[in-house]
């Protein structure tokens, strides 16, 4: 296929407006997949995607197509495919717009699905802008008009008023009942320009995305910019500098399909003996060895919005829990980790994500594809402090900074986001109420059309990642869509803010808040992490405090012996949070508490059904290694979670 019979186009959209359906469409159609192959949405790949009906990972298929452009015979049956499609998918969820964007580098069009009775949200506008931005052609799509309340006409008007796209371009489709399916692949062919490259010049490729297989090693995505690419050819990474051999080239058909080569044009994957994912740098360009090129202009690195610590449940899995970030990170390059360390939780890492949802899947994958148990601390945003000796450092960990440095503070900055929000026109009001506690300053407001407002805000970041997002759902009934963009630092008031558990500050608690939320914040964070404690066999002090100024402070109740066991103890989402040498509870809590723990899982049986007590002693004993150290305090993961809520 010389480029002119290739495309590559992505389909973009606002969540959940159907494009990982329509791109499972566009398989079938092309005989990529089987109808009905019992596996709804075949990109989405990873289980979490599949649990959340989220798209995580951009992925690629390529597909061949028959159409009749430029060669009228081509109708004749016999005759093979004279396309190569490739289609790639891309994430909706704001965190993952890097993935977006990653994903555009290597297509000259877009189809820009919006659902015909939601008609355009805040996600389309973001997408649209970031295709606009990598000139791409645009094809707007109008999907789900099968819908009783589906309304194309009034979508079209908003692709107009917003993007300046001719109404007439737009197609409109069901990717459900299949109406106006067939449209789409002949505009992909004659609306979207074939790649560029040029097939004579020196093999230069673009690395889209890597992962780790069991068996083949690194598997590297890759666009072929220029020339061509053959099994046993001899490359080079301008990034690294290292040679490799290239043992097997293949397409994503969508299955991994070896094919041998890649022509100009074409995206494909590349095996080549790379050992950790570490060596396969996203964006870095692949060449021949031994010729000459420029680099690709790559893509902008990472930029980290939430940082946490993350470490073992159990002390001693430290080694499984850094074999399963380094191979995670080969599948999601989009984490830093850095190694870090707790007094009250050991060995760890801090690691930095696009966002916290972005956060939670890398957690939540660590957990299911790797098995790892967690225990992961308050999210933070990466804040800039300056002291009086002129030095300026950037905080990823509350805990790093010290309540008494020996020099003085003398000023600090917060990253802040410009948000897009869209809304039906009834709850600006309220919209405004929420942006101007969470400390936003209105930068527009206009109208889309007669029912919708656009409103942009720039907030602090810090105030968006807390819950922001189910806020503005609730006061809008769940109207609002939102979108943002990370924008620069501003100047702000912080104070770091301790958390005390009977008088030593538990550093994995620590967050740094605005002065004058402060007050509020500290009395909120002490009764709820009363509330998460409480039923504990020892009395423990909650206190927050700035510096050494203490602002709220609560105690824990003292677990009545009758109902000492609550089941919860014994629920996967309770781990033990050990404060080793920090604390010492003295008599208070001794190890015999064991044994009448025992006893009372028992004493719940009546004596009856055996299964059922042998049951028990087994959810026993998972709890007790849970909480197997004596003199720890029990805090689910979920309080550090709730904990981060308070804003
Ligand atoms: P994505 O988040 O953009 O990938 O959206 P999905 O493809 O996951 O679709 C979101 C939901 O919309 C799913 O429940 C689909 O079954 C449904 N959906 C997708 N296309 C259509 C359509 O054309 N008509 C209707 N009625 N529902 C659709
Ligand atoms: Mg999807």
């Amino acid at each position: 296929y010389p480029p002119e019979r290739i495309r590559n186009f992505s389909i973009i959209a606002h969540v959940d407006h159907g494009k990982s359906t329509l791109a499972d469409r566009l398989l079938e159609l092309t005989a990529t997949i089987k109808r009905g192959h019992g596996q709804p949405q075949y990109l989405d790949k990873l289980q979490v995607e599949r649990e959340r009906g989220i798209t995580v990972k951009a992925q690629t298929a390529t597909m061949f197509h028959k159409h009749k452009f430029g060669f009228p015979d081509a109708s004749n049956i016999q005759d093979p495919p004279n396309f190569l499609l490739n289609l790639i998918d891309t994430p909706g969820h704001v965190d993952f717009s890097y993935e977006v964007s990653r994903s555009l580098a290597a297509c000259q069009g877009a189809l820009l699905v919006v659902d015909a009775a939601q008609g355009v949200q805040a996600q389309t506008v973001a997408n649209f802008y970031l295709a606009f931005e990598s000139n791409l052609s645009i094809i707007p799509v109008i999907n789900k008009i099968d819908q009783p309340t589906a309304d194309p006409d009034r979508v079209k008007a908003q692709l107009k008023s917003l993007f300046d796209l001719d109404p007439n371009d737009a197609l409109l489709t069901s990717a459900k009942t299949g109406q106006g399916l067939e449209q789409i692949l002949p505009a992909v062919i004659e609306r979207i320009p074939s790649p560029p490259g040029k097939c004579d010049s020196p093999l230069r490729m673009l690395l889209l995305d890597s992962y780790y297989d069991e068996y083949k090693g690194v598997i590297c995505h890759v666009a072929v910019v220029d020339g061509a690419l053959r099994k046993g050819d001899k490359i080079a990474s301008v990034a690294t500098g290292q040679n490799y051999e290239v043992l097997d080239v293949g397409i994503m058909h969508p299955e991994l399909t070896p094919t041998g080569v890649l022509f100009t044009g074409q995206v494909g994957y590349v095996v080549s003996g790379m050992r950790t994912t570490k060596e396969a740098r996203v964006g870095d360009t692949l060449y021949h060895a031994k010729s000459i090129v420029l680099p690709l202009p790559g893509f902008k690195p990472a930029k980290h919005m939430v940082f946490s610590g993350l470490y073992p449940a159990d002390g001693s899995d430290f080694d499984a829990l850094n074999h399963a970030i380094e191979r995670l990170t080969c599948n999601d390059a989009s984490v830093s980790v850095t190694k870090e360390s707790s007094t009250a939780l050991g060995m760890g890492f801090r690691c930095g994500f696009l966002g916290l949802l972005h956060m939670d899947v890398f957690h939540q994958r660590l957990e299911q594809e790797y098995g790892a148990r967690i225990i992961s601390t308050i999210p933070t945003v990466p804040y800039i402090f300056e002291y009086s000796d002129g030095s300026k450092i950037q905080v990823q960990n509350p805990a790093s900074l010290a309540s008494n440095p020996g020099k003085r503070v003398t000023a600090c900055w917060e990253p802040s986001v410009i948000a897009t929000i869209i809304i039906p026109s009834e709850y600006v009001g309220p919209v405004i109420t929420l942006c101007s506690e969470r400390r936003g300053e209105q930068l527009e407001y206009s109208f889309i059309d007669n029912q919708r407002a656009l409103m942009k805000y720039r907030l602090p970041l810090r105030e968006i990642i807390v819950d922001f997002y189910n806020e503005l759902k609730s006061i809008t009934s769940g109207y609002a869509t939102f979108d943002y963009e990370d924008s620069e630092y501003q100047k702000s008031d912080l104070v770091k803010l301790d958390i005390l558990l009977n008088g030593q500050p538990v550093d994995a608690m620590a967050t740094i808040v605005h002065n004058l939320k402060a007050q509020r914040i500290g009395r909120e964070l002490v009764e709820k992490l009363k509330k998460f404690i409480d039923r504990q066999m020892f009395e423990i002090t909650i206190q927050a405090a700035i510096g050494s100024k203490v602002i709220a402070r609560e105690t824990t109740f003292l677990l009545n012996p009758k109902h000492w066991i609550p089941d919860s103890v014994f629920h996967n989402d309770w781990i033990s949070f050990s404060l080793r040498q920090t604390l010492h509870f003295g008599s208070s809590f001794s190890p015999c508490s064991i044994s009448a723990m025992r006893k009372n899982v028992l004493a719940k049986c009546y004596g009856g059904d055996v299964t059922r007590k042998k049951k028990l002693l087994e959810k026993q004993k998972e709890g007790k290694k849970r909480m197997k150290r004596v003199g720890s305090v029990d805090i689910p993961q979920e309080a550090f979670h709730e904990l981060l809520k308070v804003s």
